[in-house]
């Protein structure tokens, strides 16, 4: 597993051809066994409560086919996914699971939830309505977020309706002295005792850290399986499970008064050396990552110049020497020095939108996954 505490190792630069698809301009490794790490870590430290997972999105972008049968292996029994869609895929590769799908039920989708035992997670009168007690639902309560969820005050509306799980979702679990917290607490205690026996669930990642009052019965997290850091201000609880590295196509040597790239936003000043390497925006780099992101070479740092472009990023790296960056290296875009959440950072952005956008060019290897 690849831990992000260990930021003072670095594996050495891959020389050209070393064990890696020639072909691959850019590879993405996806550490399974640490994806099953984390769920461990986290359905360890909420016990007696579940520890569901949430795989929405893909998996967050790193690929739910892979990743879900990797956690029911490893012993997860409830998964959430956006939409039903999501839940038809996954199906087949989880018959026993129970999946949930987070929007709802849409007219006239009804009867393909109950045929392939999707539970869908009410968000409204109406969806209950339209629902009309087909088998097991899910009741999300809207507790502070005004995005997906009944109104604690129409509870009284929904008649003998009895769900198999009330839930609600935080609005600042990211922000362990935000107020709301306890507010939104505090309201989800008087739905769930208003729905005595039924099982709750208010955590995602963030809120599982805020104590074991947010935990309830069970708990839904999706971005600490994948790494991303729950605890915001503190150091990162979860082990890193992403990878990225960008092979180098060209080095070229640079002088004043050149410049680097779309709109020659970065004004060369003294002799260096510039690597290009095969990812860009397109592969979510994102462009605001231009003169302001960073890789890796064997541990050493090495600055985005110029803007990102579609398919290319240019990097400094005059401080390396000249052995150390030929073209066909991997510059490490993501790594134990550099995290998804790190990245983020650069970008202006969360690490939800990194691990989302990652571009469907890259070659993909999965590590591990047999539990
Ligand atoms: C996305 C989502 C989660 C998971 O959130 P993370 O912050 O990624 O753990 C849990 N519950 C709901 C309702 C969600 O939409």
């Amino acid at each position: 597993m690849i831990q992000c505490a260990d930021t003072k190792q670095h594996p050495p630069p891959a020389k050209p051809g070393e064990g890696l698809l020639n072909s691959a301009t850019a590879i993405l490794t996806i550490d399974l066994d640490a994806v099953i790490a984390n769920w461990r870590r986290l359905a360890e430290r909420v016990r007696p409560a579940e520890c569901a997972a949430v795989v929405k999105a893909d998996a967050y972008g790193l690929g739910a086919l892979r990743v879900a049968p990797a956690l029911y292996a490893a012993g997860c029994r409830t998964f959430f996914v956006a939409t039903i869609d999501e839940g038809l895929s996954l199906r087949p590769l989880l018959p026993e699971a129970r999946l949930l799908v987070l929007c709802g039920v849409m007219p006239g989708t009804a009867d393909e939830f109950t045929a392939h035992h999707l539970i869908p997670v009410l968000n409204s009168l109406e969806q209950v309505e339209a629902w009309a007690d087909r088998g097991e639902a899910a009741l999300h309560v809207d507790t502070g977020m005004a995005r997906l969820g009944i109104e604690p005050t129409g509870l009284a509306r929904l008649g003998g309706f009895r769900p198999v799980m009330v839930m609600s979702h935080m609005a600042c679990a990211d922000e362990p002295g935000a107020a709301m917290n306890r507010a939104q607490l505090e309201a989800f205690g008087r739905v769930a005792a208003a729905f005595p026996g039924v099982p709750a669930s208010l955590a995602a990642s963030s809120a599982i850290f805020l104590g074991p009052e947010w935990h309830f019965h069970m708990v839904r997290p999706g971005a600490a399986l994948y790494g991303l850091n729950p605890t915001a201000a503190t150091p990162n609880p979860m082990g890193q499970v992403v990878r990225l590295q960008g092979k180098i196509l060209q080095v070229r040597d640079v002088d004043s008064p050149m410049t680097v790239g779309y709109g020659a936003s970065h004004r060369v000043a003294r002799p260096g050396r510039i690597a290009t390497v095969a990812a860009g925006y397109a592969d979510g780099l994102f462009r605001t990552l231009g003169n302001r992101g960073h890789g890796f070479i064997g541990g050493e740092k090495v600055p985005v110049v110029g803007r990102v472009s579609m398919d290319l990023t240019t990097f400094d790296v005059s401080a390396l020497a000249p052995e150390a960056v030929q073209p066909g290296a991997m510059i490490e875009l993501i790594g134990p020095g550099h995290t998804v959440d790190d990245l983020a950072a650069e970008a202006g952005t969360i690490g939800y939108e990194v691990l989302t956008a990652l571009g469907a060019r890259y070659h993909r290897r999965y590590l591990g996954g047999e539990a």
